[in-house]
């Protein structure tokens, strides 16, 4: 029943070349990054690179040639791993039914000997072993990379604070998290799919909705207590300003935390959290409070507060929703289209007794249903074009709700401590001072700290013109 209606769906998408097209996307969107850091490359390495007006008397000359040295050296190592990142990407698109098959084998094999019975999985769950499989492939694939970065790249810029037993300890937490935390929702997915053939975006939405909250509780709870230690604010002075601030601004605050960032790394941040309508709590980096004087730590906590104030994560809430919803429909259109499937070696047969009937080193895999979580992978690549057009988007939405909470900062009058503040971040964290505008619009989140700098200047003029 579900079989015929799904082949006049796609009736019109029977001859696109999927395999061709996501290969040649993916290739596209590898070239358009690395053109993008190419920029940014050639400007560092440039010679007629000046401190920004704005940092002039603030930033010392030693530490802007340190700080686009560290954007430098990113700059080279992000060239090696998006390579390599991407060699991997396309083997494992090529390798996708071998993947399957192995998964199916091993996950069979695995519980047939814990149960002491032959058993054969359902489909969802073979999804749910591919999914395993292949998070694990790639974590060790990526492995090499990531040890390199924290002990090579961060450890000669004095970043990396982390000891080599740290960083094992981290990669199987992580992997374990991964696998656990990715296969319930996976699995409920799945039977989402299966129950609900009519109105699944609506039904997925709901449930992704749901899943996000859990996480966010997970997450608070159990998820950052694993990797850090949150210790409640030892610091009077500072902690009466703190509540202070959060009364004159009406801001919910339940608790403050102190986390110890420094364990892994010298980078330094602050940091609020909590659901709409609830009570939220404020966390600082130890390394934060250790750089900075009092007011300036309180002038950070006074953008956040901004952010709160004008309702930004609401917004940018509202924005994920509505790209997940667009991203579901057009998932709707092609998830059951067999020549997509086909392309990547997987051969939907009904009437197949298993629901995996294909042997391990089979170069296809023959399953009695459409593989959902396959389907995902291959979308999500195909749609990459949206992604870098919403990456632009979303960018320009965040840097503009950045000066935003500036500006409500300045309001409270502690614009002078913010810009202090913003520039021992920028001098700890040694954020590349020269950036160029392709990279930055596609890459960062918040404008550069002389952008700021001048904004604040400027409204804070503005204020005063005002006020007169
Ligand atoms: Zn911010």
């Amino acid at each position: 029943m579900i079989h015929t209606s799904i082949f006049n769906n796609t009736a019109d998408l029977t001859n696109f070349p999927f395999k061709k097209v996501i290969f040649g996307i993916t290739c596209a969107n590898f070239l358009f990054e690395r053109y993008v850091a190419y920029r940014q490359y050639k400007l560092l390495k440039s010679n007629d690179r000046k401190v920004p007006e704005a940092l002039k008397g603030r930033v010392d000359e030693k530490k802007f040639i340190e700080s686009d040295a560290y954007g430098l050296a990113k700059s080279k190592f992000e060239m090696v791993s998006s390579s390599i990142s991407m060699c991997i990407n396309l083997a494992k698109l090529t390798m996708y039914s071998s993947i399957w098959n192995y998964s199916v084998s091993i996950g069979n094999s695995i519980l047939s000997t814990v149960l002491r019975k032959p058993f054969t999985m359902s489909l969802i769950a073979n999804n749910v072993a591919f999914f395993i499989l292949s998070t694990t492939i790639s974590t060790f694939l990526n492995l090499p990379l990531s040890y390199y970065r924290h002990f090579v790249l961060e450890e000669k810029f004095g970043f990396n604070k982390m000891t080599k037993s740290l960083f094992v300890m981290d990669s199987i937490k992580k992997l374990i998290l991964v696998n656990t935390l990715g296969s319930i929702p996976l699995y409920i997915l799945g039977l989402v799919l299966k129950k609900c053939t009519d109105n699944f975006v609506f039904y997925i939405w709901i449930f992704i909705m749901g899943l996000q909250i859990a996480l966010f509780f997970l997450n608070d709870l159990v998820i950052q207590p694993m990797f850090n230690t949150f210790t409640p604010l030892n610091n009077k002075e500072l902690e009466d300003k703190i509540n202070a601030l959060a009364k004159e601004c009406g801001f919910p605050l339940s608790e403050i935390y102190m986390v110890d960032g420094s364990k892994r790394s010298s980078h330094s941040n602050a940091y609020f959290s909590g659901l709409p309508f609830m009570k939220k709590k404020i966390v600082i980096f130890d390394t934060l409070i250790k750089d900075s004087s009092i007011d300036e730590v309180v002038a950070v906590l006074g953008h956040e507060i901004g952010h709160w104030k004008m309702n930004h994560i609401s917004q940018m809430l509202i924005v994920n929703q509505v790209h997940l919803s667009a991203f579901l429909m057009l998932f709707d259109i092609v998830f059951k289209n067999v020549k997509m499937f086909a392309d990547f070696n997987f051969i939907i047969d009904p009437l197949s007794k298993v629901p995996t009937s294909s042997l391990p080193n089979s170069e296809y895999a023959i399953v009695s249903d459409f593989p959902f979580f396959v389907g995902l992978l291959v979308f999500s690549q195909l749609i990459q074009p949206t992604d870098l057009l919403m990456n632009f988007g979303m960018n320009l939405f965040s840097r503009h709700n950045e000066y935003q909470a500036d500006n409500y900062a300045v309001r409270l009058g502690k614009g002078e401590d913010l810009k202090k503040a913003l520039v021992q971040l920028q001098i700890t964290n040694l954020s590349t001072i020269s950036v160029d505008k392709l990279f930055s619009m596609y890459h960062y989140t918040h404008p550069v700290v002389s952008e700021r700098l001048e904004a604040i200047d400027k409204f804070t003029a503005d204020q005063a013109k005002k006020s007169n």
